[in-house]
């Protein structure tokens, strides 16, 4: 079945990938399968479903953000590891750091971190909220990443602090995009960040559309950010 994606990456987004690359999406989706039977950590199930809206969805962040070696990237809210653990496995020479809130995910994300033997990544049992105050953790990636984790307005208050000054933040979005951006437009300047732009990703038999919503960092967040946890979302800055 990944001979399937790695054609589509290739085709794509340029992306090459080795047998051994295709053997760890392999190994990575059938630990997936096994794990999703008894733990909830995702609702798409289907092989091919997890090939395009998992593994290549993940991937589509290569045609915004180049993947240069030694790059830092968190990907926040990684439930399964989406994007992260995808890039990673593409992207051997970056670092990964895998966030996520909820503890069985981080047991999962561990387990396939060692069975596919992948020395990039780490992970983190954090909030967003907490992880942007943590010394070393706070403003120090050079791509901070989400997907499906909250409009965009609390997100870039997860996002923005963890990104250092000169890199990024990347989410991804649906349909909503555009009207999102507008909505987090001062949440966006106050953190200290830049829009960019939006990129669009097509993924083969997928009608709607995705987004990326790409913002710069180019100045400080200011310390009082993140607020507590759950702040962001039930009274996000407008
Ligand atoms: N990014 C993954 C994907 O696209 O498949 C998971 C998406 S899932 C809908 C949202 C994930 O974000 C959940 O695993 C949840 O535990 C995590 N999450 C939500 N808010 C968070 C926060 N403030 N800090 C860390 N993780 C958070």
């Amino acid at each position: 079945m990944s001979s399937t994606l790695a054609k589509q990456a290739a085709d794509r987004f340029g992306i090459a990938l080795t047998p051994q690359q295709v053997g760890q999406f392999d190994q990575y989706a059938a630990i997936l399968a096994e794990w999703n039977a008894h733990t909830n950590l995702t609702a798409i199930t289907d092989a091919e479903s997890v090939q395009v809206r998992h593994f290549l969805d993940s991937l589509s962040i290569a045609q915004a953000v180049p993947m240069t070696t030694g790059l830092r990237l968190i990907d926040v809210g990684t439930g399964a590891g989406f994007p992260g653990l995808p890039l990673l496995i593409a992207f051997p020479h970056i670092q990964v750091t895998l966030l996520e809130a909820t503890g069985k995910k981080i047991a999962f994300l561990d387990h396939v971190i060692a069975e596919l033997g992948l020395t990039g990544a780490s992970t983190l049992h954090a909030r967003a909220e907490e992880a942007g105050h943590m010394p070393d953790q706070r403003a120090t990636y050079d791509v901070v990443l989400a997907r499906a984790v909250a409009r965009l307005p609390a997100l870039v208050e997860y996002l923005l602090p963890l990104a250092k000054i000169g890199g990024c933040c990347v989410a991804m979005k649906g349909s909503t995009a555009a009207e999102e951006v507008r909505d987090a437009a001062r949440a966006i300047d106050l953190l200290g960040g830049r829009f960019n732009r939006i990129g669009v990703v097509e993924l083969p038999g997928v009608e709607d559309t995705h987004h990326l919503v790409i913002v710069d960092k180019v100045a400080h967040s200011p310390r009082t950010y993140p607020r507590n946890p759950g702040t962001p979302t039930r009274k996000p800055i407008i």
